[in-house]
């Protein structure tokens, strides 16, 4: 089954690469017939949020995502895509899909020298790589959010249900570790529906252009 790598704005290529290189087909899902394809996963890449929102209202790709992604498809969010996902951001009154239950705000480190790299656990992966480039954090978090990473007290990796978001780029690292945790979402899928369809009893790293 295929992962679908959204490809609108931003740094989609390169989770593409790393996902090729892990074994696992994907394709870049770019329009609405994209959506023909059967895909087990979803990646939300690092970018411009606002831009890719608008595009994918543009493009009507928003409501058939938001569906899927509510109904239990396992996403990967980098970054834009973490906004993307959240429920609101402290700073910015607009909100895309907003299925995870986080406050984010945006270009929390500054918008000009907001760009590091640090080294910090990750749930239970020890010392995953992480490069930050005009990053959100996440301000606070529902009780059913598992908290996965902290840089500096500030939360910066969270899973909740189907969807795993971050702060970072992991696809601009060499550590595949995210990638293939989120791989291993994708394949225990069905087992996660079953559960909840239950009745209820410091360098800076140099600015790739397209990631504002
Ligand atoms: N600053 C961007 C935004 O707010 C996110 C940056 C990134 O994805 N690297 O959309």
């Amino acid at each position: 089954m295929k992962i679908a790598v959204l490809a609108l704005q931003g740094a989609f290529y390169e989770h593409e690469r790393i996902l090729r290189e892990l074994g696992a087909d994907c394709f870049e899902l770019r329009k609405k017939e994209d959506l023909r394809e059967a895909f087990a996963g979803l990646i939300l890449p690092g970018g411009e949020s606002t831009a890719q929102g608008k595009l994918l209202r543009e493009l009507d790709l928003y409501t058939p995502l938001f569906n899927r992604i509510k109904a239990g498809l396992p996403v990967l969010a980098t970054c834009a895509g973490l906004i993307l996902l959240a429920e609101r951001a402290s700073n910015d009154r607009r909100s895309c899909f907003g299925t995870l239950p986080v406050t984010v705000r945006r270009n929390a480190y500054g918008r000009q020298l907001g760009s590091f790299r640090t080294m910090q656990d990750f749930g239970d992966m020890k010392d995953i790589p992480m490069t930050f480039i005009r990053a959100p954090y996440i301000e606070s978090v529902r009780d059913d959010v598992e908290i996965l990473a902290k840089v500096d007290g500030n939360i910066v990796g969270v899973r909740y249900k189907n969807q795993l978001a971050i702060s970072f780029h992991p696809e601009l690292d060499s550590d595949r570790r995210i990638h293939k945790m989120f791989l291993g979402m994708t394949l225990t899928q069905g087992i996660h529906r079953q559960k909840v369809s239950r009745p209820p009893c410091a360098y800076s790293p140099a600015l790739p252009p397209h990631l504002p």
